[in-house]
């Protein structure tokens, strides 16, 4: 007799693998199934060429939920995360530069270069943050209400929200615009100095098809000072050996529950019965039968690739075939021979200037440029470049005296103008990258051993991410909470039963957070009880 599921996890990413480690310790027989040869989806190590191990997709954490931290023990399954200080550092074309936090004697001092006024705003400014983080912070691990539900739970749920919203007091008109709002407006309230603004800006676009003038970038800039790095709020840090240093805890963490997980296990169709899902069918034509399916595969590959047309009611196709992907974002993986020798901090052995995130983007009209180019499906004249070289901190990840070094980049539209072909425009835009970095770095482009460029249709193809789009889907306040994936279909259920969405494509979205995948288990559990 062949063996049966309990459930099936299409997708061995983070959030795949954290809903199969929470079913299985509730004593579910879980079978993870992952396309790729490696686990982890846009959270994962590769070794890309021979002793340099790069983090392909994802390159900093601090998203990553504690309560799974705690309850998976991944750190006993091998999850390290090292905190970086000073956490950015943002070269200007003048010779000054900026180094940013955790120090916050040190982010006083570095401010005031520019503007004293700044520096005394800065901690106001991140307390603010912190209030309206306060509120929305309890949401992540939540099942979003459904706004179009009487149920009496529903009801509760939405009152409550309400509740907390009112105790914000006059900070809830500041999270009202950090939901739908621009960054920009916002940053110029708050600071004078270009030099800082435009170092807070890059958080805000990340991901994003858009600029910082944009309604929706204040919440991607939100978004990203959300987490935490071994309990201090706001700070990213990198993770030894890689991103996949948390897709192998997590999968550890699974397996000892006693989940199976299998890689270069594509999955090609969900099985549907009579309107529930069943199990699946892999790319070599087995069938592997489940009582509930999980995907974390974005709702574009899960409902419009694997599944036929008639499994699913008309207006949710048509509601997940618009779904917004569009993509700017480019990464640069490289090999270097040394550490890059900035004109404005100079010196080739590990200082400072090396461990936080590198930004390169002089000003605010520099960033809105090099958008207007992606507008019309031209990549970016002059790029915008958030750049690590996680081996500084992590000498497991290259040959020694060798590093690696992470560009994330923006923007590359997935989309390009006719006439423009990908593979050259992809080198010439990896060039420019390289000759801006030379700019600042005047031995960069002689220590590069090696370079991988994954514009946003390698993303797609290589993670399975549609569109290249990094969060499965834009992160845009008409699809977020009870709006993500579609309105009506927020609670990791879908409109076929014992067919669920565990995935970014979820509330509450892209990031290394797990907290997808964790409130679908929750929710599939429940639903297993009953
Ligand atoms: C370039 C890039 C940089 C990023 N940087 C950061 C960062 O620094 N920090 C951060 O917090 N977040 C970052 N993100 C976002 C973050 O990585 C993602 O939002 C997150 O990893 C999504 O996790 P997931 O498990 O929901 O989905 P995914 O990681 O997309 O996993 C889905 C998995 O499903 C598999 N799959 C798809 N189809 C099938 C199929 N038919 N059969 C079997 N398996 C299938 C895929 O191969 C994949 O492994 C970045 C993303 C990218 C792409």
């Amino acid at each position: 007799m062949p063996v049966k599921y309990d459930l099936i996890v299409i997708g061995g990413g983070h959030n795949g693998l954290v809903t199969a480690a929470y079913l299985a310790r509730k004593g579910l027989k879980v079978l993870v199934l992952e396309r790729r040869d490696v686990l982890g989806g846009a959270c994962v190590t590769e070794e890309v060429w021979p002793g340099y191990k790069v983090s392909t997709a994802a390159y900093v954490n601090s998203l990553l939920r504690p309560e799974i931290i705690r309850d998976l023990e991944l750190k006993r399954h091998g999850f390290e995360m090292l905190p970086r200080s000073p956490s950015s550092f943002t070269p200007f074309p003048d010779g000054r530069s900026l180094l940013l936090g955790p120090d916050k004697a040190m982010t006083h001092r570095e401010v005031s270069k520019f503007s004293a006024k700044d520096a005394d705003a800065l901690p106001k400014y991140e307390a603010m943050l912190e209030r309206v983080a306060d509120f929305l912070e309890p949401t992540l691990t939540m099942t979003p209400p459904n706004p179009w539900s009487l149920r009496p739970a529903n009801l509760l749920q939405l009152g409550r929200l309400g509740l907390g919203f009112l105790r914000l007091g006059h900070d809830g008109q500041k999270a009202v615009e950090i939901l739908a709002g621009a960054a920009t407006p916002i940053l110029d309230r708050w600071f004078e100095s270009e030099q800082l603004k435009v170092t807070l800006a890059t958080d805000a676009i990340i991901g994003a098809m858009a600029s910082p003038s944009m309604p929706g970038t204040a919440y991607v800039l939100f978004h990203h000072v959300m987490g935490e790095c071994d309990g201090v709020r706001g700070v990213w840090g990198y993770v030894r050996g890689g991103m996949g240093g948390i897709s192998n805890a997590i999968a550890s963490a699974a397996r000892e529950q006693g989940a199976e997980v299998r890689t270069g296990a594509e999955v090609v169709k969900i099985l549907v019965k009579h309107g529930a899902a069943q199990g699946v069918v892999l790319r070599d034509g087995s069938e592997i039968h489940s009582t509930r399916v999980a995907s974390s595969a974005d709702a574009n590959v899960t409902f419009l690739k694997l599944m036929s047309n008639g499994d699913l009611p008309a207006d949710f196709v048509e509601a997940v075939r618009h779904i917004d992907y569009s993509s700017a974002s480019c990464k640069i993986n490289i090999a270097l021979s040394e550490l890059p020798d900035f004109t404005a901090v100079p010196g080739t052995a590990p200082g400072p200037q090396h461990r936080g995130t590198i930004h390169i983007s002089p000003t605010m009209e520099y960033i809105e440029r090099a958008y207007d180019d992606a507008k019309y499906g031209r990549p970016s004249q002059h790029p915008i470049i958030e750049a690590t070289i996680p081996s500084v901190l992590d000498d497991t990840l290259a040959p020694p005296g060798k590093y690696v070094m992470s560009m994330f980049t923006q923007y590359f539209p997935y989309r390009l103008a006719p006439g423009l072909s990908l593979e050259a425009e992809k080198e010439k835009y990896a060039d420019r990258c390289f000759d801006l970095m030379n700019e600042y770095a005047p031995n960069f482009k002689r220590s590069v051993v090696a370079r991988q460029v994954l514009a946003p249709a390698d993303i797609e193809q290589r993670f399975g991410l549609t569109g290249g789009n990094i969060m499965q889907g834009v992160m845009s306040l008409s699809s977020l909470s009870f709006m993500r994936p579609v309105p009506g279909y927020a609670d990791y259920r879908t409109p076929v039963r014992n067919l669920y969405l565990c995935g970014a494509a979820t509330h509450p979205g892209g990031g290394v957070m797990g907290a997808c995948g964790y409130n679908a288990a929750r929710e599939i559990a429940r639903d297993a009880k009953r």
